[in-house]
């Protein structure tokens, strides 16, 4: 199948890649689940363009010099190259087919490109259980799922793991009794997932979902439908709405600590929020920063007593009580002021900082479902006990469901319910087991 992929060592770099007409590199890693989920598209892909496009593998870990002068700082990084010279966009981590194809089609006539879509064959797939979402929710449901024996695939727009890959430390999932790194603990569950037989389609974009026809469709040519589907697309972060937030989102605006606190090392942050989230990312926002001052609309905190006891004692923290900001200010490369009002004054002061982190609560992964679902007066998907939704044969499970407490500890426990009551009722109807 891979018959148009050329693998490749640094020596060969010059003749194989910059002395040719068009090429794609793909530098991968062994023991890379991003790795792995390019590969499948990398192979199909290289089917439909390999005629005029030149397909190449070079193993990063055995050409770090290259990869190094490259730019090629992880694993897999995807460089195009138009006569020797790179072109397009530099791609990396959970690779999405239609970023892929993107950037082929700029490589080739438009001529090209419409006959080679035209042999673009739709796929049907059928599946016992399909699970969209692969947080711990989704991966739950999957392990026991396919421990029942049933045909179960889950899809996801990025890399499985979900919000616990980019939690820096979780304290609170029984088992370890050393808090364990987020990423390691959403990996070791996308491994068992695995091992358990669930199939994955990583990275793809969702171009359409039929709920009551049971029916999702992946990248646009793959209709994936399953007897039973479990939606557990979780929750983003609920932006402020405030003047300034959406414009320098990325820009100094962030809802993510572990993916960029390293970037204001000895820097001056603020961070808007008071619950558990707020303070544990606050906590390690404080490893790198000079100073943090958290604005809280309430003059206590909601997090929990035992991260209270460690922020109160951070003397790089400070606090700002009963406030709530009101607009984002940027100067030149970053947002360096926020303008916040006193609730109980209607008083407006500005305070200076050289970012923001955004820690305000979250809203449901729904716009896929267009108003599908039967929902609670905060949005979020109702379901009964055993995860039924409103829609037949669709269950719900973990952040996006309604419910008290999110956690990954209730994530897992939506999940399971799930798998266990499609498993019954399955065996009942005699389908699929
Ligand atoms: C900053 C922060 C820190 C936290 N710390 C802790 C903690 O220490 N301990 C704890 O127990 N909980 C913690 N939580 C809460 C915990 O992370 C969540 O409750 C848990 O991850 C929910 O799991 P889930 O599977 O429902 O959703 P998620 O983890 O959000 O996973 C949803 C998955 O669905 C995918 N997805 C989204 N939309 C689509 C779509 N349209 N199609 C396909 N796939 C889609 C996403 O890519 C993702 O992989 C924290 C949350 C945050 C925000």
């Amino acid at each position: 199948m891979a018959e148009k992929i050329m693998y490749i060592n640094a020596a060969q770099f010059e003749e194989e890649v910059i002395n040719a007409d068009r090429v794609v590199v793909d530098f991968y890693s062994t023991e890379c689940p991003p790795c792995e989920a390019l590969a499948s598209k990398y192979e199909a892909l290289s089917e439909l363009y390999g005629d005029d496009i030149k397909f190449i593998k070079i193993f990063r870990q055995e050409n770090r010099d290259l990869a190094e002068m490259l730019g090629v700082t992880s694993s897999p990084t995807v460089l195009f190259y138009d006569r020797g010279k790179q072109v397009g966009d530099t791609l990396n981590g959970g690779i999405r087919r239609a970023d892929l194809i993107r950037n082929l089609d700029a490589l080739i006539p438009d001529e090209r490109v419409s006959e080679i879509k035209s042999r673009i064959k739709p796929v049907h797939t059928e599946c016992d259980v399909l699970i969209v979402g692969g947080g711990p929710a989704g991966l739950t449901a999957g392990i026991y799922s396919a421990q029942a024996m049933l045909d179960t695939i889950i899809v996801d727009i990025a890399l499985p793991g979900g919000w616990v890959t980019t939690t820096h430390q979780v304290s609170n999932y029984p088992g370890f009794v050393d808090p364990i790194q987020g990423f390691m603990l959403s990996h070791q569950m996308s491994e068992h997932a695995k091992a358990a037989g669930v199939k994955f389609r990583p990275a793809v974009d969702v171009t359409g979902a039929d709920l009551r026809k049971k029916q999702i469709v992946v990248d646009e040519y793959e209709t994936i439908t399953a007897n039973k589907i479990i939606i557990a697309t979780g929750s983003s972060p609920r932006p402020l709405g405030v003047k300034g937030e959406k414009e320098y989102r990325g820009k100094g605006i962030s809802y993510c600590a572990t993916c960029d606190a390293k970037y204001y090392q000895d820097r001056d942050v603020i961070v808007i929020g008071g619950g558990n989230s707020a303070i544990e990312e606050s906590l390690f926002i404080s490893r790198f920063a000079r100073k943090i001052t958290i604005v809280h609309q309430f003059d206590h905190l909601q997090a929990n007593s035992m991260l209270q006891e460690k922020i109160f004692a951070n003397d790089k923290v400070s606090f700002v009580w009963e406030h709530e900001p009101r607009e984002f200010v940027k100067n030149g490369a970053s947002v360096n002021k926020v303008v916040v009002e006193e609730l109980n004054t209607g008083k407006m002061k500005t305070l200076e900082c050289d970012g923001v982190f955004i820690f305000a609560g979250t809203q449901p992964n729904l716009e896929l479902f267009n108003g599908d679902f039967s929902l609670d007066q905060w949005g979020y998907v109702e379901t009964d006990d055993d995860m039924h939704s409103s829609i037949p044969d669709v269950f719900v499970v973990g952040d996006i469901r309604s419910k008290k407490y999110r956690q990954i500890t209730t994530a897992v426990a939506d999940g399971t319910i799930a798998a266990m009551a499609i498993a019954k009722e399955l065996e009942t109807d005699g389908a699929g087991v």
